[in-house]
Parts: C-alpha cells; sequence; structure tokens
C-alpha cells in the first residue's frame, strides 16, 4: 500500500521473465519452469521495496486506522533500518473474494454522476485504453458455474462485478421474458484481473484472449 509503483514494477518484473525465457529458449529447453525468473525476482529491487512494506497493509486492516497505519509505519522504518520485523511476515488473513458480504447488509451508495470535465463515465475512460480484441473471437473470460453466477453473486451479492469491474465488461441485463442475464463484454476488458479474484465464489476465470488483444496504451 505504501509503494503503488504498479508500472515500473510491471516492467522490470516483464524484463526479468522474458529473460528468464529468452535464456530457456537459446539453452534448448521447453516445457519445464523458468527457476531463473523466480532467482532473479528475489534479488531484485523490486522484491526489495516490497519486502520492506510487506506488513503495512495486513497490520492497517486488522488493526484499524488509528493504530495499524502507525504500527505500520513502525515497521517500515524497523524494516529499513535492521532488514527484519517483529511480526515476521503477516497474512491478509482472507482473500479478496472471501472479504465481500452480502449485499443485504448494506446501503447502496448514491455516487454522483460523472461531471466530463474532472471525471467521466466508465466508457469513455475505456476508449483512453484504446483496447481492441478481434470481434469474433472466443471469450476469454470464462464463467465456471452460470447458475451459480445467478444464485449467488447477482442474489446474494447484488452482482458486485458490474462495480469493480472498471471496464464495464459485467452487466446484469433483463432478457424478454424478464429474467436476469450475466452479459460478458469481453471486448471491453483492459486485463486488471480483478474479475479472477475478485468474484465471490471464484467463478470467473481470466484466460488470455486470442491474438495478444488488449489494451494499448498510448501515453497521448
Ligand atoms: S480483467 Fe478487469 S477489465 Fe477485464 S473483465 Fe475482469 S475486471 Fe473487467
Amino acid at each position: 500500500m505504501p509503494r503503488i509503483k504498479g508500472s515500473h514494477n510491471a516492467i522490470l518484473t516483464g524484463m526479468m521473465g522474458a529473460e528468464a525465457a529468452f535464456e530457456a529458449i537459446r539453452d534448448g529447453r521447453s516445457g519445464d519452469t523458468l527457476e531463473g525468473y523466480e532467482e532473479a525476482y528475489a534479488g531484485s529491487s523490486v522484491y526489495k521495496e516490497l519486502k520492506t512494506v510487506r506488513n503495512v497493509k495486513p497490520l492497517w486492516s486488522k488493526l484499524g486506522t488509528a493504530l495499524g497505519i502507525p504500527m505500520g509505519g513502525l515497521d517500515m522504518w524497523v524494516n529499513s533500518l535492521f532488514g527484519f520485523s517483529f511480526f515476521g511476515t503477516l497474512s491478509h488473513g482472507k482473500t479478496d473474494a472471501a472479504s465481500l458480504k452480502p449485499a443485504r447488509n448494506f446501503k447502496p451508495i448514491d455516487y454522483p454522476k460523472p461531471d466530463g470535465v474532472l471525471s467521466f463515465d466508465k466508457l469513455t475512460n475505456v476508449s483512453f485504453t484504446n483496447t481492441y480484441h478481434e470481434e469474433d473471437q472466443p471469450v476469454h473470460l470464462k464463467v465456471k458455474d452460470l447458475a451459480l453466477q445467478k444464485s449467488s453473486e447477482y442474489d446474494v451479492y447484488a452482482g458486485p462485478s458490474a462495480r469493480y469491474c472498471p471496464a464495464g465488461v459485467y452487466e446484469w441485463v433483463k432478457d424478454d421474458g424478464g429474467a436476469m442475464r450475466f452479459q460478458i463484454n469481453s471486448q471491453n476488458c483492459i486485463h486488471c484481473k480483478t474479475c479472477d479474484i475478485k468474484d465471490p465464489n471464484l467463478n470467473i476465470n481470466w484466460t488470455v484472449p486470442e491474438g495478444g488483444g488488449g489494451p494499448a496504451y498510448s501515453n497521448t
């Protein structure tokens, strides 16, 4: 949490993976494990940077803001100065999927509408990613059990996929007979993989799309 630097860490770890794959191809290997990637990661600046802050979010989640944040700061300080933590390595306690609670326990939040100046609707934001997938390619987001998606994700949790997905891929729409249908607009997917870990039943599996489709950030 104190080191939100996803892009540069993604680039660095991607380079490590590519180098490990290159070495394997150069040595004529195939179908084995790229152990060189794990070793490169363990000795990298990314690992060092993230190891120092590993307990901050678990401490915050377990102890709350007033106590958890100062304890997290203290833990980072001890880690940076002495290279160890009094807590060892704390876990988060539960997965992202398991942290969802039934919708009946909550009141819906009435968010203000995007003003088109400082805030924009989802599909406008998706357009900035230049996401492209072949129209007729197989859906790369696989729902293992559609009946479970309706009986649990929709009926119990009020369809959180329509809100946590940043690209508006998932929608619950009423069909002509009035029944709710899970619609997947997979061509909008920006490959964040949230659905793969956040669905309450781990019922959605993100797979690699055909033909290298996906976001193409132009930085303009
Ligand atoms: S990977 Fe991300 S963008 Fe794609 S469908 Fe899942 S949540 Fe939406």
